[in-house]
């Protein structure tokens, strides 16, 4: 087991990782689980987003591919939504920015007339061994992206969801069990789990569906970008399965939640962890 030692800057770009995560691209078989709905997912060029896209897209769904600026690794994306015989459309920019979530979801309602399933995926991270070293900005944008651009999503998106619609945020096993040097993000993405509890409580009455993922170790652009290297070649290495998981092992979870087989599910964070426990 183990990755070659390797770093990027953020955000990192999918296509120079070695090896490349594997997400789906040559696997994944659609079976007709989401015909006729339309998706969001942010963070799609790469990792698990870009896993979720390909996913939605074989089982029949247009998707929105929401992304910071790797514009490369987007447009790979998007032909292969397109090579599943369904409609792709490309946004790029800051989601920190509530005004720039407003404008990913108005593009999707211009673009497809409605949003069924929202994935808000995007997120930011960075590894510190002490808390002098996290600069105010750093920590004010962790939160903004990470759980402000979820509220600023959900919140424009609503109008636009009819029953039946789900909402997906991805959290992680760090909010159960925080890596004391991700303390800001782990704390963002307990905040996604418990944000997501909340609104499923809200929406039950409008029909919306609600539920959060939980991803343990997963081999994507965010680990060579915001791991020290001697982590990133044993990333995984100490889960009950002994590996990372690859981004194409995800989809599942995001099929089921954004499908009607899902309909009773909600208020769930469902756990992809390699055997790592949450809570
Ligand atoms: P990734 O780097 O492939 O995806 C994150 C994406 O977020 C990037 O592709 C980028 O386009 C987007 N992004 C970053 N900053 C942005 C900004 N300011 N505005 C708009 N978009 C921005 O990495 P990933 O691991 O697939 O991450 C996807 C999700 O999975 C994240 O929420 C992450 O917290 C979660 N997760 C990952 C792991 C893991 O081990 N990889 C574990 C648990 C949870
Ligand atoms: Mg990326």
């Amino acid at each position: 087991m183990g990755f070659p030692e390797q770093q990027q800057q953020v955000p990192g770009i999918q296509s120079k990782m070695d090896p490349v995560p594997d997400c789906g691209e040559n696997s994944y078989r659609g079976s007709g689980k989401l015909t006729g709905k339309a998706a969001v997912v942010t963070g799609a060029d790469s990792g698990i987003g870009r896993a979720v896209a390909i996913a939605y897209a074989r089982e029949g769904a247009d998707v929105l591919i929401s992304y910071l600026d790797e514009h490369d690794d987007a447009k790979e994306v998007a032909d292969l939504v397109t090579a599943a015989g369904q409609r792709a459309v490309l946004v790029s920019g800051d989601l920190s920015d509530p005004a720039h979530c407003r404008a990913v979801i108005d593009k999707a309602v211009e673009e497809f007339g409605t949003v069924d399933v929202l994935v808000s995926n995007a997120a930011f991270q960075m590894s510190h061994d002490d808390i002098t070293e996290i600069s105010d900005e750093e920590f004010a944008y962790t939160f903004a992206l990470n759980v402000g651009a979820y509220f600023h999503l959900v919140k424009a998106a609503l109008p636009h969801m009819r029953p039946g619609s789900s909402i997906i945020g991805s959290s992680s096993v760090n909010s159960d069990m925080p890596s004391p040097t991700l303390a800001p993000y782990a704390a963002t993405k307990a905040a996604i789990a418990n944000f997501s509890a909340s609104l499923a409580q809200m929406l039950g009455e409008k029909g919306i569906r609600v539920n959060s993922v939980a991803p343990g170790p997963i081999w994507t652009p965010l680990i060579p970008s915001t791991f020290p290297t001697e982590k990133v070649s044993k990333f995984g290495d100490d889960t009950p399965l002994g590996r990372a998981g690859q981004p194409a092992e995800l989809a599942p979870a995001y099929v089921l939640l954004a499908a009607d087989d899902g309909s009773y599910i909600s208020g769930a964070r469902i756990a992809v962890t390699g055997g790592r426990p949450i809570l």
